[in-house]
């Protein structure tokens, strides 16, 4: 059985992009109350008193945008300063990140993952639902100052919509041909807008490899990770090629995950709404740890049941009733 001890914590459901993958078009999300946000504290005790005695040493800051959490870099330090914390990282979409990467840095974080989903300032606009002062450059400048600052491996993450933003896989290929970069492409998952969805669905990685195959050659590689990418190199090239192909190719016998809301519930599976548990009202009401880790020891033997196994060509796209910004993607 895959041991299962990395922990993806989400800070906060809210975002400062509305990236058309990621929320459904038009309609308002439900936010959560500031009180509902699982504090800081309330954090680090849950990782000392019931993930960390199970096992979890290597965690994920995610949302919504992270870099929204105004106490993001002290979240950071305190998670770093952790002894049992073997590897921390921040999904995030470089928005914030040209004030926030020395900070984060100074606080201990090496790894960072930021969504890039075109050069095109203009695509860049749409894809993430912009329509007012263009905030393609403040993002490069974030993804730049975290280059420079020394994130390593700093790896961007490309959802490949057809029809949105397949014209530009070369382009954003060809990023890692002069530096030393991780550029990521996922497939696109029935989560988040399932209109976009099924009127676009998605291409499977191996038609990606074979288009950048065509153009310059590809051959195997590694990069470090916890991730189920599997990697390629341009021939010659400094950087890296991720493909994450969780609908071409099911990775769930080999997931080693769980998902941590910022409300405190723990998720087992992306793509299964079965088996959540409540941990914050546990923390919030005279907490019995024990008991706590009971409940997480029990998902954590029932994961492999509870992992979503089936992909299709989306036709259950009304099935999760949650987006990746309000689990933590
Ligand atoms: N805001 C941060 C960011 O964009 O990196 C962190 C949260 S975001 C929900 C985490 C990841 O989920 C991003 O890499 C995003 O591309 C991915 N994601 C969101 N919706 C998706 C979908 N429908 N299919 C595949 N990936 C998706
Ligand atoms: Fe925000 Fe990240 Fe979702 Fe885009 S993918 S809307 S940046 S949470």
């Amino acid at each position: 059985m895959q041991t299962v001890d990395y922990l993806r914590i989400s800070l906060i459901d809210r975002c400062n992009f509305r990236c058309h993958y990621c929320m459904p078009s038009g309609e308002e999300l439900n936010y959560l109350l500031q009180e509902s946000l699982l504090t800081k504290e309330e954090i680090i005790t849950l990782l000392k008193e019931v993930f960390i005695p199970l096992g979890f040493k290597k965690f994920r800051l995610t949302g919504g945008e992270p870099l929204l959490r105004p106490d993001i870099v002290e979240i950071v330090e305190a998670i770093n300063s952790l002894p049992e914390t073997e590897d921390l990282a921040i999904s995030s979409n470089a928005f914030l990140l040209e004030k926030f990467a020395q900070p984060l840095y100074e606080a201990g974080l090496r790894r960072i993952n930021i969504s890039l989903d075109s050069l095109n300032p203009e695509n860049f606009d749409s894809i993430i639902g912009n329509n007012g002062r263009s905030r393609w450059q403040q993002t490069w400048n974030g993804i730049l100052k975290a280059h420079q600052v020394g994130f390593d491996p700093l790896k961007l993450n490309v959802v490949v919509i057809p029809g949105v933003n397949d014209h530009e896989i070369l382009d954003l290929a060809a990023l890692t041909l002069e530096r030393n970069w991780h550029v990521r492409f996922i497939e696109f998952m029935p989560i988040g807008n399932s209109e976009l969805y099924s009127d676009r669905a998605w291409i499977p990685s191996e038609e990606i490899r074979q288009d950048i195959r065509n153009n310059w050659g590809l051959e195997t590689s590694a990069v470090a990770g916890n991730g189920p990418a599997d990697v390629f190199q341009i021939p010659g090239a400094k950087g890296t090629l991720g493909f994450i192909s969780q609908m071409s190719e099911c990775f769930c016998d080999n997931c080693n995950r769980m998902r941590l809301s910022a409300d405190g519930w723990l998720r087992p599976c992306l793509l299964n709404e079965m088996g959540q548990i409540d941990l914050k009202t546990s923390l919030r009401n005279h907490p019995d740890f024990n008991q706590m880790r009971d409940r997480v020891r029990h998902i954590l033997e029932i994961k492999p049941e509870i992992n979503f196994k089936e992909r299709n060509n989306g036709t259950e796209s009304g099935t999760y009733t949650r987006t990746m910004s309000q689990i933590g993607g």
